[in-house]
């Protein structure tokens, strides 16, 4: 949820709920989500700092992890139904649930939810400490949006996977290039590669994250949910207002705006505002499917201009402002288009 996938998640003990969520004939029919716990898996030799194989183990041992995957089901279940007249849910999610972490995560590839039992404010302190865990639904509603948008953004935008196709080769070039060269001769190789990752960022995590953090408002029936859910001191000030998508007066005048160029869960915070207008002019999931559809333009803009540069965008502060003003006139205009259910053409 904020900011780092990286392996040491691997170096703790695993507990593996895989949990089927019953196939949905229609988008449109209500969602019956079963859950059921296939099997557990757990990582032994925890202590090694290397990813080693999964063996099966007795799961009585872990039984401590299972109230987390049990909430974590209840929360994908609610959701589900709550979207369910507009969009797709997953068949099935495989859940992780490993002791103690200060993040949280989706991985979309596997549609694998990871979770801690105790989340932390800072996983590297010294003493670790307890962040408080009455928000804990809001981050696993934020990132079963990311599955969400992983599943449903196709049916906006049907050529997705050949566009991230295309620019994922393009920085895979830059890797390449990287690769090859000297070390003294490395640096410029190496700002070219973090400017193509940044403008992948731009492109399409960040109204990813957008959308992810709308399900969590809709689901907590409050725009301020991610903001309360947060609780890293390292995410700064701006990470707490950047994810409010209640900040009035704040889209219109751009000299109040804050945006970060290079975190995508905060290059769109100008825009968070605009969803938030509108989160109440229908059902949620009626609501979601509209911002999808104006976040699947974008993406598709994003993404051709991307390959059109050959990779070669800079995404500045004025790049970020100007995305930040296309999303919202597009955003504006849809609901426009669409101001209530029974009104949408
Ligand atoms: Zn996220």
């Amino acid at each position: 949820m904020c900011f780092r996938t990286t392996l040491r998640q691997f170096y703790l003990f695993f507990f593996i709920v895989h949990l089927a969520i019953a196939a949905k004939s229609t988008a449109s029919k209500k969602s019956s989500c079963a859950f059921k716990i296939k099997y557990v898996e757990v990582l032994v030799n925890h202590r090694k700092k290397e990813i080693v194989p999964f063996e099966y183990v007795d799961p009585a041992d872990y039984a401590h992890l299972v109230p987390t995957g049990e909430e974590v089901k209840d929360v994908v279940n609610e959701v589900s139904d709550m979207v369910s007249s507009h969009l797709e849910a997953p068949k099935e999610l495989t859940v992780v649930v490993h002791d103690k972490d200060d993040n949280m995560s989706l991985s979309p590839d596997l549609m694998q939810l990871t979770v801690p039992a105790v989340q932390v404010e800072n996983i590297f302190a010294k003493k670790t400490v307890e962040s408080d865990p009455t928000h804990k639904k809001t981050s696993y509603a934020h990132e079963f949006g990311h599955a969400l948008y992983q599943i449903n953004i196709f049916r906006f935008l049907p050529k997705l996977n050949e566009l991230r196709a295309a620019v994922y080769k393009l920085r895979e070039k830059r890797a390449d290039q990287l690769m090859g060269e000297k070390v003294k001769d490395r640096k410029k190789k190496e700002a070219d590669y973090v400017r193509i990752v940044n403008a992948i960022n731009a492109a399409d995590p960040a109204y990813n994250e957008v959308f992810a953090d709308t399900v969590a408002a809709l689901y907590k029936n409050d725009p301020e949910a991610m903001v309360k859910c947060i609780h890293s001191k390292k995410c700064g000030s701006l990470t707490y207002e950047g994810r409010s998508l209640n900040l009035k007066d704040y889209v219109a005048d751009e000299k109040k705006w804050k945006f970060s160029s290079n975190d995508p869960h905060l290059m769109l915070s100008p825009s968070r505002p605009l969803v938030g207008k509108y989160l109440k002019n229908g059902p949620p999931g009626w609501v979601l499917e509209r911002v999808l559809k104006v976040i699947a333009s974008q993406v598709q803009e994003n993404y051709t201009q991307l390959i059109a540069a050959k990779g070669d965008v800079n995404v500045t502060p004025g790049y970020v402002k100007e995305m930040n003003r296309r999303f919202i006139k597009a955003l504006e205009e849809e609901f426009q288009r669409c101001p209530s259910v029974s009104a949408c053409p």
